[in-house]
């Protein structure tokens, strides 16, 4: 449910927009001819930006499958070099079989990053392929028009796709390979490739026009670099842990905080217990509900990992009461809800009930909570530091309460 609902993000609804915008242009003849020439430059740029920032971030699937574009679009740009007799009719052929091969394959290989020898095999495989595609565009032949050209489909799909069966084929099987294995991925750089594949297919299997075909490619550059931005963003203010954000997404926030705030500082009461008793990883799971659990607080409150097993909660401009009621709402609920163990060596052939009892375990988890509230002449380091202090406090108090100084 969780991918589903991924599935229907703001970075796929971002995708999703530019391209219906692309389509749209062309649809509608938004852009009349003379300033296409103005698309053709940008998208160089854009592509080229594309492939910097990926070999920066060490993004060797989106390193790669720019290369695509960049291919294609260069083959476009100086047709004469490249293409034999038959002309532009190599291009259309050629170019939709090899991009949606090309990002089958190279997106089947696992990201391990752009210098490595995995990196270097990802590369090897796009360049043969974009090798092919170029000898492919040179020595296109009719023959080869014609085999691709054979029907294979029953349905006839002319008029609606200009490319070959065996294209479409190709295509589709390639976009919904890409769309099932990106589902499994949190970033987006990951989501990007599919869109990306979708930006150059429509142009390619349906429109089948050069200025078209750039505008898509402007189009996909765009995917990739919105995807590495965003990633970039995630590593820097995202924990990537429990999913929240990071302390310095909240230093950041305190740049922009009003003169009435409060903050909570949440710490889970007796933590080392998990990773003492269980083990690393179940204290990460622990974190990972912990997390969970708070970044639900009402209020408005904004939830921070500021550190090992202590989070930070920001309620900006809110009564203190109603603070303190969502604060003492999360606490109860992280206390009656516990933490559920289940142990690996559960025996795997054994009737239900008895399966049940011997598997799962409810461990006690509590937090401990220190309120602090702004103050005239306080910054929110101070403020920070108090509420510090009543978290002490609370400790001292037995553990599973909320102080407020
Ligand atoms: P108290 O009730 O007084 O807060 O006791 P405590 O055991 O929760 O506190 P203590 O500060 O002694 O232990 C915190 C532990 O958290 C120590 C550290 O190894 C562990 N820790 C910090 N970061 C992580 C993490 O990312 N994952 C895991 N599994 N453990 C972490
Ligand atoms: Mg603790
Ligand atoms: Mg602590």
């Amino acid at each position: 449910m969780q991918r589903l609902t991924d599935a229907l993000s703001t970075f796929h609804a971002l995708c999703l927009g530019m391209i219906i915008f692309a389509l749209l242009v062309v649809k509608l003849e938004l852009i009349p001819t003379y300033a296409y020439y103005f698309i053709w430059q940008s998208t160089f740029v854009f592509l080229l930006i594309g492939i910097a920032l990926s070999v920066y971030f060490n993004k060797s699937k989106l390193f790669v499958l720019l290369l695509f574009p960049l291919f294609s679009a260069l083959c476009l740009a100086f047709p004469t070099t490249l293409f034999t007799k038959l002309g532009v009719s190599a291009f259309w052929h050629m170019v939709p079989l090899i991009t949606a091969l090309g990002y089958l394959l190279i997106y089947a290989l696992q990201e391990r990053g752009l210098f490595s020898s995995f990196g270097a095999l990802r590369t090897s495989i796009g360049l043969i392929i974009l090798g092919i595609g170029y000898a492919g565009l040179k020595y296109f032949s009719p023959t080869m028009q014609k085999a691709l050209d054979t029907p294979i489909l029953h349905v006839s799909l002319q008029g609606l796709a200009k490319a070959s069966d065996f294209t479409l084929i190709i295509a589709i099987v390639s976009l919904l390979f890409i769309f099932l294995i990106s589902m499994l991925f949190e970033v987006q750089s990951q989501k990007a490739p599919f869109w990306m594949l979708v930006a150059q297919m429509i142009p390619l299997l349906f429109l089948q026009e050069s200025n078209h075909f750039i505008l898509f490619c402007l189009v996909a550059s765009l995917i990739a670099i919105a995807a590495l931005v965003h990633d970039a963003y995630r590593m820097a203010y995202i924990d990537t842990l429990t999913g929240i954000p990071s302390r310095r997404a909240l230093e950041e926030r305190f740049l922009r905080l009003g003169s009435s705030y409060i903050i909570a500082m949440v710490d889970i009461d007796f933590f080392k217990k998990f990773n003492d008793t269980f083990g690393h990883d179940i204290g990460d799971d622990v974190l990972k509900l912990v997390a969970k659990e708070i970044s639900h607080v009402k209020n408005g409150g904004k939830a921070y990992r500021y550190g090992g097993e202590e989070f930070t909660i920001l309620f900006s401009g809110k009564k203190k009461e109603e603070c303190i009621m969502a604060l003492e709402e999360v606490r109860e609920h992280i206390f009656r809800r516990g933490f559920v163990i289940r142990d690996k060596n559960r025996p795997e052939k054994a009737p239900k009930e008895k399966l049940k009892a011997a598997s799962i375990k409810k461990e006690r988890l509590s937090v401990s909570i220190g309120v602090a509230l702004s103050a005239k002449g306080n910054t929110p380091q101070e403020v920070i530091k108090r509420a510090d202090d009543a978290l002490y406090k609370a400790k001292e108090s037995g553990r599973n309460c909320l102080i407020c100084l």
